[in-house]
Order: structure tokens, then C-alpha cells, then sequence
């Protein structure tokens, strides 16, 4: 491993801004390099320490790192340089400051086919490059896919922290990525492949063309069930203004078997993608996604987020509630109507924010 680990401190080199991100360990801040005035993403990535669970292992961070050192390509977030420090890796990233896809489109008041299938070939390019890497990325989702700068429609990959090179003597199977978006052989906890990201560019697909998820259930259980059964139909009322062609590029996807199911090749070469004759441009230039039920999806999605801060709040004011009331209260029962109290007022809070 030849990854160049600065220990110097950060801020000599750089002057750090504002937040522009966060995920599971990791706060995203925009940052500037002194010398050049260059701006960057800067990943920090909390170690994991001792025996604890907050934190990223080291052996993880690596393995992001390695894979970022791999890839080199217009549609894939590029890595610029490494600073170990005691407590955090950061992972110094080109800038993409346009926001996640689906967000831009929410603001649209309508899209052609024609334009969502540029926005999916942009995705295959990145995809393309990874896999000719003997890179998987793993976790494919609409957050994942951001664009370049607000005046342009150019995407990038980000999130490499679940992607991996693939080797011949490797078996990997694992149980990662989000529900929605994985495929059966994850559920089923059978060896994983380049199929494995394909499977969830098809749900991005579905979810692009429809606004709406097509193995979503209404528990994590029930979403499993509906990915191993297969259990997913072009709803009519959803589906109406959708060109055959875009569904049969979802259904060459949504194929149990990962090695029938299409790859990054057949997709660039599929006609959705890269008409062939008059009719399929045509097709495709008439057929428009179903904008009304993409924004209402959105807008289902920013609400699940709020909540998800809410819950967040209400846990965190439990947990603080719990720590003064030891003292002073001896029954369980007085503890949880408390706690009631505070989730109505933290809700109550959160609403007013909004
Ligand atoms: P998760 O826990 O969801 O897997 P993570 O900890 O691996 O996330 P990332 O997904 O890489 O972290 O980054 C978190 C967020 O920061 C992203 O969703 C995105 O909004 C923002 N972000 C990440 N990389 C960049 C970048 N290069 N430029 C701008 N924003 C970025």
C-alpha cells in the first residue's frame, strides 16, 4: 500500500469552511487550499478507537482510500490527497457542488426520457469505469449521485465508503448498502458482483421514470420479501407515459440470476440508451417521466429525513432527561410520561422550525 499519509496538521494547509455534508462517521467540509486558493471537499472520517462502535475502522478507511487511488474518470468523485491525524482521516475530494441529482430534478417542471436517459448514461460512464477497474461501488442510491456545479448537468460518483476491488479468490458477500436499492443476492446473502451495482441502477431508473420505489415495502422485512420474490409491477396510473423501451431497459435489470442480468456493456449499448433506429429517438424524445409523482416522492423523502432529526432529537433529550431523572424518580411509569412530554415538545419544536 503506497497511499502517502500527511501528519502535518490540516489547517497549515488548508482554511476549512463550512459543512456541506455528513454520513454515518464522516462530516464533509468545504475547504481551501492555502497556496493555490483551490477549493476541495474535505472528508473527515472519525477513527474507530479501542474496542468502541463509533468510528470507522481503519481497515475500512483503507479500502475506501485504495479504490478512490484506482479511479480516474469524468462521472467518479477524484481524490486529491490523505492527512492522518490522531482522531480523524481526512480525505481530501474534489469539489462537487451542484447537489444530488434527484434534487435538481424535483426543481424541473417536466424531463423527457430523452434527458433522464443522458442522466443514466452519465451514471453507466461512472459505473463503466469502476467495473473495467474491478471496482463494485456498492452502494448506488440517489444520494450518491450528486452533480457537478448548479450550471451544469454533469455527474458524479460519490461514496466510496462500502466499494470494493473485486479478486478471483475473494468471496464477497455481506450484507451492506440501503434496503431499497440492493439486490437479492445481498438479501440472500450470496456472492457479490458487478451485477450487484446494476440491480440498483434499476431502481434508480424505476425511481427516476415514476417517482416511486418499486421493492419498497412497509417494513425493512417486507422490502427483502418483495427484492427475493422479484415483486415489482409498472403500475399503469405510475407508468403511463413511459416508453416500452424504458421498461424493458429496467427489466434486463430487475433479473434475479446476476449472471443474466444485463451489464454495464449491454446497458450503454441498450437502445433506451443508445437509440439504434428513428422510432426508438423518437420514442424516447416524446416520453416524459411522471414529474408530478417524482416532486411528491421527494417531498415524501425530505419529510422521512425531518423525522429521522426528530427521532434523533427525542433519543437525545430522552437520554438527557434519563441522566437528571435517576436521581429524583423511582417509578418507570413517571420516567416514560415524561418522556412523552418531551417528544411532544421536541415535535412541537421541530415543526415550528420547519
Ligand atoms: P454514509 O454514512 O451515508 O455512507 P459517508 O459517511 O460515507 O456516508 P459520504 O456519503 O461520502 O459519507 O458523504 C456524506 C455527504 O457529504 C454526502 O451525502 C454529500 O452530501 C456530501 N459530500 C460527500 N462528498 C462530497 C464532495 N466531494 N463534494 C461535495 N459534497 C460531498
Amino acid at each position: 500500500d503506497t497511499t502517502v499519509f500527511k501528519l502535518e496538521p490540516f489547517e497549515d494547509h488548508y482554511d476549512v469552511g463550512d459543512d456541506i455534508g455528513s454520513g454515518h462517521f464522516a462530516v464533509v467540509r468545504k475547504c481551501t487550499h492555502r497556496e493555490t486558493q483551490q477549493t476541495f471537499a474535505a472528508k473527515f472520517i472519525r477513527k474507530r478507537r479501542g474496542g468502541g462502535r463509533k468510528g470507522a475502522k481503519m481497515e475500512e478507511i483503507v479500502k475506501e482510500i485504495n479504490v478512490l487511488r484506482c479511479v480516474s474518470h469524468p462521472n467518479v468523485i477524484s481524490l486529491h490527497e490523505v492527512y492522518d491525524t490522531k482522531l480523524e482521516v481526512i480525505l481530501v475530494l474534489e469539489l462537487v457542488s451542484g447537489g444530488e441529482l434527484f434534487e435538481y430534478i424535483s426543481e424541473r417542471e417536466a424531463l423527457s426520457e430523452e434527458e433522464a436517459s443522458a442522466f443514466i448514461k452519465q451514471i453507466l460512464e461512472g459505473v463503466k469505469h469502476l467495473h473495467d477497474n474491478s471496482i463494485v461501488h456498492l452502494d448506488l442510491k440517489p444520494e450518491n449521485i450528486m452533480l457537478l456545479d448548479q450550471n451544469c448537468t454533469s455527474i458524479k460518483l460519490i461514496d466510496f465508503g462500502l466499494a470494493r476491488k473485486i479478486s478471483d479468490r475473494e468471496d464477497m458477500r455481506a450484507m451492506m448498502g440501503t434496503a431499497e436499492f440492493i439486490a437479492p443476492e445481498v438479501v440472500s446473502y450470496e456472492p457479490l458482483s458487478f451485477a450487484t451495482d446494476m440491480w440498483s441502477i434499476g431502481v434508480i431508473t424505476y425511481i427516476l421514470l415514476s417517482g416511486s420505489s418499486p421493492f419498497l415495502g412497509d417494513t425493512q422485512q417486507e422490502t427483502y420479501h418483495n427484492i427475493t420474490a422479484l415483486n415489482f409491477s409498472f403500475d399503469h396510473d405510475l407508468f403511463k407515459n413511459t416508453s416500452d423501451l424504458a421498461k424493458d431497459f429496467i427489466e434486463r435489470l430487475f433479473v434475479k440470476n446476476p449472471r443474466k442480468r444485463a451489464s454495464v456493456d449491454d446497458c450503454l449499448n441498450h437502445p433506451w440508451i443508445k437509440p439504434k433506429e428513428r422510432r426508438e429517438t423518437i420514442a424516447r424524445r416524446s416520453a416524459m417521466i411522471n414529474i408530478d409523482n417524482f416532486k411528491s416522492f421527494m417531498a415524501r423523502k425530505r419529510w422521512r429525513q425531518s423525522m429521522r432529526v426528530v427521532s434523533l432529537c427525542n433519543r437525545l433529550s430522552r437520554s438527557i432527561q434519563l441522566r437528571k431523572s435517576t436521581d429524583t424518580l423511582s417509578s418507570r411509569n413517571t420516567l416514560s410520561s415524561r418522556n412523552t412530554l418531551d417528544e411532544e415538545v421536541s415535535i412541537d419544536f421541530f415543526v415550528t422550525a420547519l
